[in-house]
């Protein structure tokens, strides 16, 4: 039986992360550019607090100035407001990023849209939401754009490929959509009432899962050959070790090594390229501001 080719995210974020930093360097001594990300917690999540450390550990490795901004859980919309207003007005600031979700009493939307949609290093304001679909200079949001490199880099010109995309979510389903149809695939999304799941996924020379459902995509959901990107990150408690939990994705695994002819591991696939990306996007959104091409980040 063929196996199918491991996609290797862990590594192919490793190499970015280094370009980007390389990238960083040279900004800094060629214009003086250092570019900076502040990242705002409200609360003290656990998932959220690991999430924040990574990120913040990965600004410094790169070189890139880290703003960290970790309000109580009693932090009003006001309060918020006022500091997503500093933080537009900070020159040494060029992306910020406000991690999710907030406490219920505050509407994320009108965090997200406060956002001054140039330092948007999510790319989850309406604004960018708006370019990437009208084909302007959008930042884009990161794990869409990390699955974009990595079919890039295995597959080259997408051009006239079937994709199918398994989820519609503002952050995920939605952006992947409009990225693969800007590389000129013809790209079917699905979602909670497709009609026949299965028979849609089967069409895709590409395949998105990004539904949150473990397991969801089996290996008769997969046209033979196809490369296959695994967006889900689900923790399933492990069999007969209560209290033990792993990562899986929406594709049950095993099935699809056998029929796909590429795809993302859970862990070390797509997880990976979402810091990678938003590293790119805050030196992205530095030389945009700063009047500065940025660098061509996306060869391997
Ligand atoms: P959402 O819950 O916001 O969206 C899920 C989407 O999947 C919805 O559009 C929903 O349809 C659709 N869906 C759910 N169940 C089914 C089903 N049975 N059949 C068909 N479609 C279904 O999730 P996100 O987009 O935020 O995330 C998706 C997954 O990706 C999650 O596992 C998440 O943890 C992971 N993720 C991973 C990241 C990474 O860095 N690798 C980053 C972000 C997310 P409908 O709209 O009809 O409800």
């Amino acid at each position: 039986m063929t196996q199918a080719e491991l996609i290797d995210g862990k590594t192919f974020a490793a190499g970015l992360r280094a370009r980007i930093g390389a990238a960083v360097a040279d900004l800094r001594a060629r214009h003086g550019l250092r570019p900076g990300l502040a990242v705002v917690l409200v609360g003290a999540d656990p998932a959220s607090q690991v999430y924040v450390r990574s990120k913040n550990r990965a600004v410094a490795e790169a070189g890139m100035q880290g703003f960290e901004h970790i309000l109580p859980e009693t932090t009003g919309q006001p309060a918020l407001l006022d500091l997503v207003g500093r933080l537009n007005r900070d020159p040494a600031v060029h992306g910020i990023l406000v991690q999710l979700p907030l406490p219920a009493r505050i509407d994320p939307q009108a965090v997200l849209d406060a956002i001054a949609p140039a330092k948007d290093a999510d790319g989850f304001h309406v604004i960018n939401a708006g370019r990437l679909a009208t084909g302007g200079a959008a930042l884009i949001p990161c794990t869409p754009l990390g699955c974009m490199l990595l079919l890039r880099d295995r597959l080259g010109d997408l051009s006239g490929l079937e994709a199918v995309v398994v989820g519609r979510s503002n952050i995920v389903g939605k952006p992947m959509a409009q990225l693969l149809l800007a590389a000129n695939c013809t790209v079917t999304v699905c979602h909670s009432r497709t009609r026949d799941l299965p028979a849609v996924c089967r069409r895709g020379d590409i395949l998105i899962a990004a539904a949150g459902r473990p397991g969801m995509v089996r290996g008769d959901w997969i046209k033979p050959g196809a490369t296959v990107i695994d967006v889900g990150i689900n923790r399933v408690a492990q069999p007969g070790e209560p209290g033990t939990y792993r990562l899986v994705g929406d594709v049950a695994f095993d099935e699809a090594v056998a029929v796909a002819g590429a795809i993302t591991p859970v862990p070390g696939g797509v997880g990976p390229m979402t810091i990678a990306c938003l590293l790119a996007n805050t030196m992205t959104a530095a030389c945009r501001q700063a009047g500065i091409d940025p660098p061509d980040l996306g060869k391997g």
